[in-house]
């Protein structure tokens, strides 16, 4: 089987790994700096905080970003359910924002004319989370300027964007942004086995996501409400989680850091390479944003149903039977049943919900041989016949 993506381990990655295992530290220890430090450095971000996933990563970014109880948060429906759920975490109401019909990632003119409505209704939201799906960075220049406009903070879910590029300036660096967000699962682009981290440029962000990650408690007097009894001292002072990131995954990281670039290069080579093999078929190659340089997680393709015999699902199936294992992304998270009952129903977002009766991901993976890539093509022929 050919998956959809795959981690690429080197033995200097196991070799920093090993490090740790024989060192005194295990969590908490240098390596979590070492492996932040590496994110800031590169995206051009002064703070980053390591966290157990991508998932706890956008809960304390939300918590930072003052989301609380009945607060709304808007997000796009092509996305993991991840995207959503920290708005639930955090007692606010999310909802969504239709996707553009050429880049899947949430539309920016959707944007403008919901927040429009939304102010008439007194229903504006306090936090937006872009998308950059499967790695190419949304228009982030638009979604700021609204963000001024109608006081929304703006979080980042670059979890398939790192190593990608907007208007020539690294994800993460969090221009036009309050905060990034990354994932680092194993089928993302850059692996720590679980893993996350939050980006920002603010100092008071920073602090307050530091003190989320662990319980709440700071051991900086100044953040104390009262002096310290001695040098044993911490004190909680507010209500936060363990969602520590060990050392073993950070010095992983790190690692994987270093070959980043290598890493969006060879994805980048393989999507021309995927456009070219493809062009005279009945299907859409994905659209290249001239404002962004795509990490590109995932290669998706969309079936001109109209244009061939077996449907989404027999193509689908085809190609999983010949060991090519192809994926969707995604499910329009507001059809899903849990979002259901909190209101939402299919036709609420018909851009999305046609998207997704299209689209399939191809295998899109760094270690991917050119002769794999022949092998999907050819499976892919002989399904849309
Ligand atoms: C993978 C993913 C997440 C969740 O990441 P985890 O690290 O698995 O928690 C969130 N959002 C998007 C868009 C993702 O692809």
């Amino acid at each position: 089987m050919i998956p959809y993506g795959r981690q690429s381990i080197s033995e200097d990655d196991i070799r920093a790994v090993t490090e740790v295992l024989r060192s005194d530290w295990l969590t908490q220890g240098p390596a979590i700096e070492r492996f932040e430090q590496a994110v800031a450095q590169y995206c051009g971000a002064k703070y980053a905080v390591a966290v157990s996933n991508a998932t706890a990563a956008l809960h304390i970014a939300c918590l930072a970003a003052g989301l609380q109880k009945d607060d709304i948060l808007w997000t796009s429906p092509n996305t993991f359910v991840a995207s959503a759920n920290c708005a639930l975490y955090c007692g606010a109401r999310p909802d969504f924002v239709d996707i553009d019909p050429r880049s899947y990632n949430l539309s920016a003119d959707a944007l403008e004319a919901k927040l429009a409505e939304a102010e008439k209704q007194g229903t504006l939201p306090n936090v937006v989370v872009p998308v950059h799906f499967a790695g190419q960075p949304c228009d982030m220049a638009r979604i700021s300027e609204l963000a001024n406009r109608y006081g929304f903070a703006v979080i980042e879910d670059a979890s398939h964007a790192i190593g990608g590029k907007y208007r020539n300036t690294p994800v993460g660096a969090c221009e036009f942004s309050d905060m990034t967000v990354f994932s680092f699962h194993p089928v993302k682009i850059v692996t720590t086995g679980e893993g996350g981290m939050v980006l920002t440029n603010r100092q008071d962000l920073y602090e307050r996501l530091l003190r989320l990650r662990s319980h709440g408690i700071t051991r900086d007097p100044q953040q104390m409400c009262d002096p310290p009894d001695g040098p044993w001292y911490y004190q909680q002072i507010e209500l936060g989680f363990n969602y520590r990131m060990t050392d073993i995954q950070a010095a992983l990281g790190a690692s994987q850091m270093t070959r980043l670039d290598e890493f969006v290069r060879r994805r980048q080579q393989l999507a021309v390479r995927y456009d070219a093999l493809l062009q005279d078929l009945p299907l859409l190659t994905p659209w290249r944003d001239p404002d962004g340089y795509s990490a590109f997680h995932l290669y998706v393709i969309r079936l001109h149903l109209d244009q061939i015999k077996p449907t989404h699902l027999q193509v689908f199936e085809a190609l999983r039977e010949q060991g090519i294992g192809v994926n969707l992304h995604y499910i329009p998270v507001h059809t899903q049943p849990y979002y259901r009952k909190l209101g939402f129903t299919a036709g609420d977002f018909p851009v999305a919900e046609r998207y997704y009766r299209e689209a399939i991901s191809l295998p899109m993976f760094y270690g991917m041989s050119d002769q794999q890539q022949d092998q999907v093509v050819a499976a892919l022929l002989e399904a849309l016949r």
